[in-house]
């Protein structure tokens, strides 16, 4: 299963939500709007600004019906309560 590791989101560029890579969403993309593809919950990057590449998607806010975020996942997929459209 995909997770959040895999390191896609989608980012709204000129309108329309589209899948990036996180290589993408922090340099040509870095000002797009970004969700989770399953949630569509807005998400950041996070990690190291250091240049070691270790930066990662995580949600803005949590949401427990997500199975990207398996640490916090209940069981049940829901869409997120702030889902970015
Ligand atoms: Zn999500």
């Amino acid at each position: 299963m995909a997770t959040l590791d895999d390191q896609t989101c989608e980012a709204k560029i000129e309108g329309v939500w589209r899948q990036i890579s996180v290589a993408e969403a922090k340099s040509a993309h870095v000002m797009a709007p970004k969700r989770c593809p399953s949630c569509h919950g807005a998400l950041v990057l996070s990690g190291s600004y250091a240049g070691n590449g270790n930066r990662k998607f995580s949600h803005r806010r949590v949401h427990t019906g997500c199975p990207q975020d398996p640490k916090r996942y209940s069981g049940t997929p829901s869409p997120h309560p702030q889902a970015l459209i």
